[in-house]
């Protein structure tokens, strides 16, 4: 659904996605760790074109993301990307923000608008705080309503880029029940954590990288009883 075809990527000079190839399949939940500045980030980012791309291809659903013709916008409101700071508008309540891109971006009615609003609070267990401004919620509240917003377009794919490491660890786990509800529910996803309890309950696969590369791409019960790779084995000795 969300294929990555040989995608190479520099900042300048920098090299720092490497002949990348990854094939995210619909319904999948693709984990995405590895080192500080391995590339995760950048690799989300190229998903949603925030980042150009200098060779190979990104394509979802068959399409290509990347060709500089691609309407970028129609194709970004298939791609859900919800990132470690929050970013809701802080103006606005929590319905607010749930409703502005599908108003403004789809034309959607304002009561259709704000009834969708409704069921993806409920959904992310939010409803008694639709009206509440972003400074009157927890950090965990207010990732809730950031899924809530990207799930607002009807994204084909949800990317996720370490969402809950700038909560209280008493928030993490509310965050990841919505997430790997979502993942029960059928969404593709593509996730960077840090999170290996996560990762190895709710991941599809785990994609390691390092150094601008995919150096391993297992399953989880896999890659945590037994990696395939010297990388693999590496990074899970790190973390016991
Ligand atoms: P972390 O775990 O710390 O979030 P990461 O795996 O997400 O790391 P990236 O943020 O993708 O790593 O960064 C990969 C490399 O690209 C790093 O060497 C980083 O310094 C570099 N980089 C990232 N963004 C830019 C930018 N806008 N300009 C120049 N270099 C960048
Ligand atoms: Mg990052």
């Amino acid at each position: 659904l969300l294929e990555f075809d040989e995608v190479d990527k520099y900042f300048g000079e920098t090299h720092v996605l490497k002949d990348v190839g990854l094939n995210v399949e619909e319904g999948e939940v693709c984990v995405i760790i590895g080192p500080s500045g391995s590339g995760k980030s950048t690799l989300l980012r190229c998903a949603n074109r925030l980042e150009e791309i200098q060779d190979g291809e990104i394509r979802l659903e068959g399409t290509s993301i990347s060709d500089p013709d691609a309407d970028i916008n129609r194709l970004r409101q298939r791609i859900g990307m919800v990132f470690q700071s929050f970013n809701l508008f802080p103006h606005k309540t929590a319905v607010e923000n749930v409703t502005l891109a599908p108003t403004k971006v789809k034309g959607l009615k304002g009561d259709e608008a704000e009834r969708r609003a409704d069921e993806l609070l409920d959904r992310v267990g939010l409803s008694a705080q639709a009206d509440s401004y972003p400074n009157q919620l927890s950090g965990g509240q207010q990732q809730r309503v950031a899924i809530a917003r990207a799930l607002a377009m009807d994204p084909h794919v949800m990317l996720f880029d370490e969402v809950t490491s700038a909560l209280d660890p008493e928030l993490v786990g509310e965050v990841l029940e919505v997430m790997h509800d979502l993942a029960d529910e059928g969404m593709t996803m593509l996730v960077v954590t840090h999170e290996m309890g996560f990762a190895r309950e709710v991941g599809d696969r785990i994609v390691l990288m390092a150094d601008g590369r995919v150096v391993e791409d297992s399953p989880p019960e896999v890659f945590f009883e037994d990696p395939r790779t010297d990388r693999g084995k590496q990074f899970l000795s790190k973390l016991l």
